[in-house]
């Protein structure tokens, strides 16, 4: 038995590794079973290239767990070490500087394990002894045992194994118990190593005999070696993708559009996104999208990797060129991953407007689904308006989806005021606004629906961009006015005005903070005898001030709207004719807060019981 010290200047790097990388521990498995895949492909490689001519046999890569002995072990059957190989690559790690390093980065396992190397050792951050037992594919090569207990210290001797590959025991430190537990190294397993290229078998596949579980012989091979990603488009059907999707996330929604990634210059790419259904917003989530470097699971948390919109999305991303074992702001910094951000933008616009192009009664079928992607995505990324406003929807009161170029032609004759204005009219909620909806169609106008939160956004987003325009909700005015056309005015004269107004002053409910202003206009027979209206910019103000801090001084505002009276209707003529303590002024204002679910409570129980004695 040979005896020797683990070549790092630091006096011990074991207890440092464990303490600074506690919250990481579990990636210990990751690293292990990935050395036992390269070793296998390495010896995949060797035998096609003809530098192995020996059996490659089962590869298969075995995880076993022994609980009474406290002991995991992962074996594999790739080209195993010699004594000198684990002199050269396990035990000489000297590196300078090591304490500095690692109290700097200590919060952060990653870096650590990347920057050095440490793939082997992060083993140490859960056993107390590590064994690695192995024979080298080489001929004439003997088994070794290497062991080592956590301090510099190690022991190297000859071992009795026969067959090719490499065993690593890991007897697991007394605080770590509960990585003895089969549930939580299949979680682990199924969390990093689901679609490794090697299968990877943990145990036996169970069956239900008389009253318990009982291994067969059959392997549970935990992985998946040939992914979705990896395989050629033109292979696949959409039944594929979806079942992928399936295998993902299988609580979700069949995906709306997915988007197959794959390329090779710049950088290696390759990965599937998928749009998923959401059917409210509280659905919404990032984190979603799975980041592998050759298969292997890295992370779920792609910022700064992935466009911010596009983290709303599902699927995977997998590249070796993105280097994965460096801290996040080193990553957010690093060209490469600018690059891979710029192309994935690129290709899922890409992606979209192809669908647009080849089918655009299915795109329009999934653009409610869809625009919550895409309006972020033109909200957040200027770029990325720049190519969706070709193929970005809005929707109308009626159902119909345009284009912005196509509505702009629909609307541009009508709906132009007096200034070359155009102006977008919309509504918020198409029920609750439906008499100003209506009348603003029968004026030969299009409304356009703008009903989700995001909307509010959108609205400010197009007016930045589209030239001469601006959007109006169909309730800020009464419809002639909506669209101003000329200087003609409807109002009426001053002492006619006062008359009306002395009419109803006064005869509104007191509301907390809402305040009314009358006032008269001549808008012919047809017109409503009394509309209520909010101003366009009032509203926004009002609505900006409950979302965003720093706008108090709006949100302490009383709401004003203006109470628009028809002095042509007969009702009102009436009512001016037979003066203040007439039963119409109260009846009116009461339909009119109704309209606009302002009536409530007790003022509201008055109106039933006055409607009521008027039948
Ligand atoms: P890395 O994998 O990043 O090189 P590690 O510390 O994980 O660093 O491993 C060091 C080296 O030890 C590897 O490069 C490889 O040569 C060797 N090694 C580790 N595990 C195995 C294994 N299961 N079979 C063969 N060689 C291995």
């Amino acid at each position: 038995m040979q005896k020797g010290n683990i070549g790092v200047t630091t006096e011990n790097i074991f207890p440092v590794i464990k303490k600074f990388l506690y919250s990481d521990h579990e990636i210990f498995l990751r690293e292990l079973v990935s050395n036992a895949i390269d070793a296998t492909q390495k010896l995949k490689t060797y035998a096609s290239k003809g530098d192995y001519k020996g059996e490659l046999g089962d590869l298969t890569i075995r995880v076993k767990l022994d609980k009474e002995a406290g002991t995991i072990t992962i074996s594999d059957r790739g080209i195993g070490l010699t004594a000198e190989e684990i002199d050269k690559y396990i035990n000489q790690i000297a590196f300078s500087g090591a304490n500095d390093f690692l109290e700097k980065y200590k919060d952060d396992a990653q870096t650590i394990i990347g920057h050095f190397g440490l793939g082997f050792y992060s083993a140490f951050m859960v056993a107390k002894q590590v064994e690695i037992v192995s024979l080298s594919y080489q001929e004439g090569a003997k088994a070794v045992k290497w062991s080592c207990d956590g301090s510099p210290e190690f022991t190297i001797e000859d071992a009795g194994k026969d067959n090719r590959g490499t065993d690593i025991i890991l007897h697991i430190d007394d605080d770590c118990k509960e990585y003895l537990e089969q549930n939580e190294i299949e979680k682990l397993l199924k969390k990093y190593c689901r679609f490794l290229p090697v299968a990877i078998a943990f145990g036996k596949k169970k069956k239900w005999e008389k009253d318990k579980y009982i291994d067969t012989d059959e392997d549970n091979i935990i992985n998946n070696v040939e992914p979705l990603w990896t395989k050629k488009p033109q292979d696949l059907t959409d039944e594929d993708y979806k079942k992928f999707y399936r295998e993902l996330y299988p609580m979700s929604d069949e995906p709306l559009f997915w988007i197959h990634l794959n390329v090779d210059y710049p950088f290696n790419l390759t990965g599937i996104l998928y749009f998923p259904k959401i059917k409210n917003t509280l659905d919404l989530q990032k984190n979603k999208i799975q980041l592998y470097c050759n298969q292997v699971y890295v992370t779920d948390s792609v910022e700064g990797i992935v466009p911010e919109f596009l983290t709303l999305l599902h699927g995977v991303i997998d590249s070796p060129d993105i280097p994965l074992n460096v801290s996040r702001s080193y990553l957010q910094s690093d060209s490469n991953v600018k690059k891979i951000s710029s192309y994935i933008t690129k290709k899922v616009s890409d992606r979209l407007q192809g669908i647009f192009k080849s089918n655009r009664k299915e795109f329009e079928e999934k653009w409610d689904n869809l625009k919550i992607f895409i309006n972020y995505g033109m909200l957040t990324q200027d770029d990325f308006y720049d190519k969706a406003k070709t193929y970005a929807l809005l929707k109308d009161t009626d159902n119909k989806y345009y284009t912005f170029e196509e509505y702009l032609t629909l609307i541009k004759d009508n709906q132009t005021d007096k200034d070359g204005n155009v102006v977008y009219l919309y509504s918020n909620n198409a029920d609750a606004e439906y008499s100003y909806v209506e009348a603003a169609k029968n004026k030969g106008y299009n409304v356009l629906l703008m009903d989700v939160q995001l909307d509010v956004a959108v609205i400010g987003l197009l007016e930045r961009k589209f030239e001469k325009s601006h959007f109006t909700r169909v309730d800020s005015d009464v419809v002639d006015r909506l669209i101003v056309k000329d200087d003609t005015t409807n109002k009426l004269p001053e002492e006619e005005e006062k008359k009306v107004k002395d009419l109803f002053a006064d005869k509104f409910p007191k509301l907390d903070k809402i305040e009314f202003t009358v006032e008269a206009q001549s808008l012919g027979e047809q017109g409503a005898p009394l509309q209520i209206t909010q101003s366009e910019y009032m509203r926004r103000m009002k609505d900006m001030a409950r979302i965003q801090a720093g706008m108090a001084f709006y949100g302490e505002m009383p709401d004003t709207y203006t109470v628009v009276v028809n002095a042509d209707h007969p009702l009102i003529k009436q009512a001016l004719e037979t003066g203040a303590d007439n039963k119409v002024v109260p009846q009116l204002i009461d339909l009119a807060l109704l309209q606009n679910g302002m009536l409530k409570g007790e003022s509201l129980s008055n109106f039933i019981k006055r409607s009521i004695e008027m039948i």
